[in-house]
């Protein structure tokens, strides 16, 4: 079954304190739709402006990625530019130019509305919303957010929560939506708010399931080297839902594989800058990490 993803499609300027590197392929959907591509057909939804490489276009079809969906208007594409420190956790926005989402309105074509499985990656609510409004009764919707949307989109995000199946966030957004630092108090008041699901991502400590059949604590891949994390969130949740896409049988037993396959794909993200690593990885190369995983966490 496919993945519908829509969310950022960018140009990415990302500075660590061992190299900087201008325009790399990025944005949320963009992460979101190659780790979701190892496992199931993915119709990408986004905007890119003239700017954006004829490259990058190329990688997205190298991952046999459904791209009618891709509008491409006048003016520029998304641009983002961050910075880490030297931890590679704590990340500073330097610059956001909205370019051609500034004018975005998703419209699916025809045969995007009937997709089965919906990820809305980051970006803001109001637009997530208008995606679901033009879908088809969709067997399982997750949405993921970030921290701005909470400070300047609150009313439309909780909207939006009581339209989801799973919800996936990270820590520090979950403390901040709640109000709780307690992560399990966090999940039972998200719940109360929709979604069925509620999936917080930890960063390298990995990530917590709520659901239905209870609590999993999801493990990250040991890595002895980040180059860069940034989409690594995005990766999750993208590898995850093409997992959930593909797998046979339901939802509650497949969720807990599809969040270790999720991290994973997450964990080749970090090895390299922007998309470097993540489009060059095999699924056999997945499958080892799975395996390591398992041997990592039986007991
Ligand atoms: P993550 O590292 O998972 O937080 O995701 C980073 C990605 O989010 C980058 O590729 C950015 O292009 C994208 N991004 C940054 N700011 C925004 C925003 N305001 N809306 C949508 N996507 C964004």
């Amino acid at each position: 079954m496919s993945v519908l993803i829509v969310g950022s499609t960018a140009l990415d300027s990302i500075k660590t304190p061992k190299a900087e590197n201008p325009r790399l392929l990025g944005g949320s959907a963009s992460h979101a739709a190659v780790a979701a591509s190892f496992f199931a057909p993915v119709k990408l939804v986004g905007v890119v402006g003239e700017d954006f490489p004829r490259r990058y276009v190329r990688l997205y079809e190298h991952h046999k990625i459904e791209l009618a969906g891709l509008q491409r208007l006048p003016g520029k594409t998304f641009h983002w530019s961050g910075e880490y420190e030297a931890n590679m956790n704590n990340r500073r926005t330097l610059l956001t130019e909205l370019g051609v989402f500034e004018t975005f309105t998703p419209k699916l074509p025809e045969a995007h509305r009937s997709a089965p499985f919906v990820l809305l990656a980051n970006i803001a609510p109001a637009l997530q919303h208008h995606v679901l409004d033009q879908m088809r009764r969709p067997r399982f919707v997750t949405a993921d957010t970030m921290d701005l949307w909470l400070n300047v989109a609150l009313p439309d995000l909780l909207r939006l929560l009581k339209r989801l199946d799973a919800f996936v966030l990270n820590d520090s957004e979950a403390q901040q939506l709640t109000g709780e630092e307690n992560l399990f108090t966090a999940l039972r008041k998200i719940h109360r708010l929709g979604p069925k699901y509620v999936v917080i991502k930890q960063g390298s400590h990995g990530s917590v399931l709520s659901g239905p059949r209870g609590q999993f604590l999801c493990p990250a891949y040991p890595l002895r080297r980040v180059v860069d994390p940034t989409g690594a969130g995005d990766s999750f949740v993208g590898g995850m839902m093409g997992y959930l896409a593909a797998g046979k049988g339901s939802i509650d037993g497949n969720i807990r594989r599809a969040m270790v396959y999720g991290s994973v794909v997450a964990s080749f993200c970090c090895e390299g800058f922007g998309l470097q690593r993540t489009t060059r990885v095999t699924r056999a190369q997945i499958e080892e990490r799975v395996r390591e995983l398992q041997r990592l966490t039986k007991f």
